[in-house]
């Protein structure tokens, strides 16, 4: 048995000339079906709630304001849902809407409980079909892209696979589309070396889509992070899709890291917001990053931003570089105000507390 989360693109939904939007979520339902059969749970990450809300109104070209969007994603959200209801029970199985936002993922708690949710539905055999609740979630509390909320599901339920797919069929050491002598990427051990590399991220697949190759390997870091195989796959034609479920490969594979962090720690690492920032001194970054300690008061050297004691941080070491993210004990007015007044410590107070902290890889 295997967990999947397959996570489906607004430009593959949209339908082209071969498949309508009907077609694509039939064939889709159709393979998922199959690997259900064979004893895999199956999540679907599903995007399109723009994309159909616009084909619902006639629109041919996605507005730009945030209250236009809000209304059309509860068009598209509910349209959307009812077409993976109606081939799902076709074949006698049930479909479960799960909307979430980025401030559901911000407490322990709550992405406890959509971990639980999405793994008593999977025992259940329903299908959860999870999208951004677009309808809610303002530019603050946005993921914005489900390539990041498909790879915290992913990790949420410690999937073994997660699928992308997408309108190109792998990726690329270049934009194929401008540069012929663009080479495929079918293989990828190192995500986050790849991250580092020159290759260009910038470009979105099509208009209707938010995310583009940056989101796809941010996600796939997320989860090989995690032990998740990854694949990046053509969903054009919808046969991909039953062919992978089925243990052929994407287009291009990200392979998991040999050594995994746990779900707690992906959690504090990805899908928090952090809300400030820490600069710390060279002996801190040193006793965090190689000796397994707190961070303590008298190694801060400035606080950014402004938050409360509980609410994630980031934390940046004498270079600048960004190597660690945790939760703050105290909030930053806190600290400031400690630190003006009293710069010699008996005992220093600890700012974030070894258990939630995580360096970053
Ligand atoms: N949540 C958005 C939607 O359903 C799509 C996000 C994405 O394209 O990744 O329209």
């Amino acid at each position: 048995m295997k967990i999947w989360v397959i996570k489906i693109g607004t430009s593959i939904l949209r339908g082209s000339k071969d498949y309508s939007t009907k077609m694509i979520i039939k064939e889709y339902c159709k393979s998922i079906i199959e690997a259900k059969k064979r004893g895999d749970k199956i999540i679907v990450v599903s995007s399109g709630a723009v994309g159909l809300g616009c084909i619902r109104l006639g629109l041919e070209q996605k507005p730009n304001d945030i209250n236009s969007l809000q209304a059309i994603a509860a068009i598209g959200q509910g349209y959307l849902m009812s077409l993976y209801e109606e081939y799902m029970d076709k074949y006698g199985f049930n479909v479960a809407q799960i909307l979430l936002t980025r401030s559901d993922f911000n407490s322990r708690k709550s992405h406890q409980n959509a971990s639980m949710t999405l793994k008593k539905l999977l025992d259940w055999d329903v299908i959860p079909i999870v999208n951004e609740n677009d309808t809610i979630a303002d530019e603050e509390l946005k993921y914005g892209d489900n390539d990041t909320l498909s790879a915290l599901v992913a990790t949420s339920v410690s999937a073994d696979q997660l699928v992308l797919l997408t309108d190109i069929d792998k990726l690329y050491s270049s934009d194929p589309r401008e540069d012929s002598k663009a080479t495929p990427i079918i293989d990828v051990h190192n995500t986050k070396e790849l991250i580092d590399s020159n290759i260009p991220t910038s470009g979105e697949f099509s208009s209707w889509g938010t995310g583009g190759i940056k989101t796809k390997l941010s996600a796939a870091r997320i989860a090989t992070e995690s032990g998740i195989k990854v694949h990046l796959a053509d969903g054009r034609d919808p046969k991909i899709l039953h062919d992978i479920l089925d243990g052929a490969r994407g287009g291009t594979v990200f392979h998991p890291q040999a050594k995994t962090i746990t779900s707690r720690k992906s959690w504090l690492a990805h899908a928090l917001h952090p809300q400030g920032s820490l600069h710390i001194d060279f002996g801190a970054s040193n006793a965090l990053k190689n000796k397994g300690a707190s961070l303590l008061l008298v190694g801060v050297k400035e606080v950014e931003g402004s938050f409360q004691s509980n609410q994630p941080v980031r934390i940046f070491d004498s270079d600048g570089i960004e190597f660690a993210r945790g939760i703050a004990s105290l909030s930053s007015e806190n600290i400031i105000n400690i630190l003006e007044t009293d710069s010699t410590f008996e005992k220093s107070p600890i700012v974030i507390h070894r258990d939630v902290l995580v360096l970053l890889n």
